[in-house]
This record gives structure tokens, C-alpha cells and sequence, in this order.
């Protein structure tokens, strides 16, 4: 598709940030230009519309960006999973591992029914453990994944096909 190449221009690599020796993808340099934002969208929407998914799950905090536009384009509700301790209402949290310690996601009881199809949007997938957290806290509320949906996909990362609990 002719649209990968502008959006992958389009998304800015800053050597050493957050700390030492880190390569960080920033995709808000592709916010910046409308056409391409919306190339990236609209590809999502492609995908996923007509798929009868009924909520797109978003990853605080990039996948607040990119969810909600994809869930109204296709007619789903849209879901916030969040860090710990940011929503006001009863949560389920899941636990997952990071290169050093745990972080945490949490959705509000009742944001998803049982059976009900779910896309979850993140910007970017590395290891792949925040998007095996957020597919664990969905299937423990009952809902179905559909597919995880992320911009970049790291190359030196493969990303694990097994979720692991802890
Ligand atoms: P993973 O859990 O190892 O797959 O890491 C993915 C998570 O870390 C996502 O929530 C990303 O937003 C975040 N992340 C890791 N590296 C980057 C980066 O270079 N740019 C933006 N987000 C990153």
C-alpha cells in the first residue's frame, strides 16, 4: 500500500529518549500532517470495518489517539485501558511484566459485556507484553479479541504468541 511509506516517514525516531540508549518512535510528528494521520486511520478503518467488533480497546496513553478514531469510523464503543489508579469507577486490573518490575492496566467493570468482539489499539508493539496484558484483562471479562492493532512493530522484537499471567 503507497500510504505505509508517508506513514512511516511521517513518524520521527529520537536516539536516547526516554533514557541512554534508547530509539524512540514518536508519532507525533504524524499528527502534525492531517493527510497522513488520516492515511493511518483509514487503514485501520479498512481493515476492521464490517468485522462486527464492538469496541476498540485503547492503550494509555498512544492508543488513546488512534482508538477513538478508529471506533467511531467503524460504529464501536470505545474502551480506555488505563495505568493504575485513573479510573474513578470499580476496575479489573492485570499485572504484567516489564524489563524492570510490573506495571498494570485497568478497565472499568462493565465497560465490555461477555462475547462481545473487541479490536485493542496500541502505537506501538515491542516485546508484545503490554498488548498480552490488555488481551488477559479482556478475556478474563469475557470479551472476544478480534486482533491487536499497532503502528510500529519493532523489528528487533518478536513479539511472544503466548501470554504469560502472572
Ligand atoms: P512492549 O510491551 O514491550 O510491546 O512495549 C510496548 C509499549 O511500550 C507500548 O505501550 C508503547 O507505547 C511503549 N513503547 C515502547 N517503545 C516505544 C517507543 O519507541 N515509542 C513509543 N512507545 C513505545
Amino acid at each position: 500500500d503507497p500510504r505505509l511509506q508517508g506513514i512511516s516517514d511521517a513518524i520521527r525516531v529520537v536516539p536516547h529518549f526516554p533514557k541512554q540508549g534508547i530509539m524512540f518512535n514518536d508519532i507525533t510528528t504524524l499528527l502534525l500532517r492531517p493527510g497522513v494521520f488520516k492515511d493511518a486511520v483509514d487503514m485501520f478503518v479498512e481493515r476492521y470495518r464490517g468485522m462486527g467488533i464492538a469496541a476498540v480497546a485503547g492503550i494509555e496513553a498512544r492508543g488513546f489517539i488512534f482508538g477513538p478514531a478508529i471506533a467511531l469510523a467503524i460504529g464501536a464503543k470505545f474502551i480506555p485501558l488505563r495505568k493504575p489508579k485513573k479510573l474513578p469507577g470499580e476496575v479489573i486490573s492485570e499485572t504484567y511484566v516489564l524489563e524492570y518490575g510490573t506495571d498494570c492496566l485497568e478497565m472499568h467493570v462493565g465497560a465490555i459485556e461477555p462475547r462481545e468482539r473487541v479490536l485493542i489499539v496500541d502505537d506501538l508493539v515491542a516485546t508484545g507484553g503490554t498488548l498480552c496484558a490488555a488481551i488477559n484483562l479482556m478475556e478474563r471479562a469475557g470479551a472476544d479479541v478480534v486482533e491487536c492493532a499497532c503502528l510500529i512493530g519493532l523489528p528487533k522484537f518478536k513479539p511472544k504468541l503466548h501470554c504469560h499471567r502472572i
